[in-house]
């Protein structure tokens, strides 16, 4: 799982990627639990090693490293989107919540999600925001 933050900008080669380092914990039952931290990106690619709090970049990839807490600025706001989805059979209606960037992401999301095209009916911005700064569904229930 990858978490993190593609900055904005009017075209997309222009967007900048950053990647959440991984914590790794230590000694949680000790006096001084301790953190170690890794590359996600690596990790994934079973090249585990670790980074130097604070870097910019990690030095075997050099993917951009992110560093501070998702803030009320960069955290994803939450849609509820209403979409059917599946065959005659297996089919029907769902509800998801869904934190996204903006409204057009959701769809994308959802497909993404279920791996098979869903049909909006439609998308409704709530007012709570999410506690991550990456795109994912939360919920999703029939209805
Ligand atoms: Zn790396």
């Amino acid at each position: 799982m990858l978490n993190g933050k593609v900055t904005d900008a009017e075209y997309t080669y222009q967007r900048i990627t950053y990647v959440k380092p991984v914590e790794h914990h230590y000694g949680k039952d000790e006096e001084q639990p301790y953190i170690k931290y890794g590359c996600p990106v690596c990790e994934l690619l079973n090249n585990k090693h670790q980074v130097t709090f604070g870097s910019n970049n990690c030095p075997l990839c050099n993917v951009n490293l992110i560093w501070e807490e998702p803030t009320s600025s960069n955290r994803m706001r939450i849609y509820k989107a209403i979409y059917g989805m599946g065959g005659i059979a297996t089919g029907g209606y769902f509800k998801s919540l869904v934190a996204a960037d903006c409204k057009e992401n959701v769809a994308g999301l959802l497909c993404e999600e279920h791996d098979e095209e869903v049909l909006i009916t439609r998308v409704d911005e709530t007012d709570k925001k999410s506690e991550y700064a990456d795109e994912h569904v939360l919920t999703t229930e029939r209805i």
